[in-house]
């Protein structure tokens, strides 16, 4: 089972990710942890790229190839040899990262977007995707006081220091994208506390009904 997590920054998602590996694995299943950009060793390199990259020094369809080169190897060496072993696997950060964030977000053409993306993902895509939704403005504080009590400047600032307005777009494309691909995801209110989050996330994997 292959499960990916999306959403704007702030949402909680690497919070809910570690409290839904807690569930399955109470279940007895064995569940492997990844993200975009950065699950393999090549990624690692181009993570450090991406986000450390001025705008001014990269053009979309750099960014955006870096962003691909990055899913290939995700997929060919981590993520379908552990889903070959039995694994759960729970991504953060997908192939609809890059619809939004460069389609939405940069401008691309969304079309084009999905046909480079069938490229890269090699035939498999996630069973289920959830995208945890917020309001940009509580978002952005959330992150923001992360950081804080985490004492240190969180190594994405570029895509914090982005205006508002970019993360309003990037919340509306996730909501329209999410529109066009029902049956693989699923938008959860991320307004609340931990607990109720988590607690409407397990409601969408308990519905989920594998084809
Ligand atoms: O998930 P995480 O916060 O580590 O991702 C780093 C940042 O990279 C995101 O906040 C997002 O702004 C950016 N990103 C992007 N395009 C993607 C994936 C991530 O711009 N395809």
């Amino acid at each position: 089972m292959f499960i990916t997590f999306e959403g704007i920054e702030g949402t909680g998602k690497s919070t809910q990710i570690t409290k839904i590996k807690e569930y399955y694995e109470s279940q007895g299943k064995e569940v492997f942890l990844t993200m975009e950009p950065g699950g393999s060793r090549v990624g690692t390199e181009l993570r450090k790229m991406l986000l450390h990259v001025d705008n001014k020094d990269i053009t979309p369809i750099t960014e955006l190839f870096l962003y691909l080169a990055d899913r290939a190897q995700h997929i060919a060496q981590v993520i379908r040899p552990a889903l070959e072993e039995g694994k759960v696997v729970l991504c953060d950060r997908f192939a609809d990262s890059t619809i939004v964030y460069q389609g939405y977000g940069r401008g691309l053409d969304t079309q084009v977007l999905k046909q480079l993306n069938e490229v890269a993902v090699d035939g498999l895509w996630p069973d289920l995707t959830i995208i945890l939704d917020i309001d940009p403005e509580i978002g952005l504080k959330r992150a923001m006081l992360r950081n804080i009590e985490d004492g240190k400047a969180k190594e994405e600032g570029r895509f914090e220091a982005e205006h508002i307005s970019f993360h309003n777009r990037i919340r509306e494309g996730y909501l329209t994208w999410a529109a066009l691909n029902r049956d693989r995801i699923k938008i959860v209110n991320a307004a609340a506390t931990p607990e109720d989050v988590f607690d409407r996330i397990k409601n969408v994997l308990e519905a989920y009904q594998p084809k």
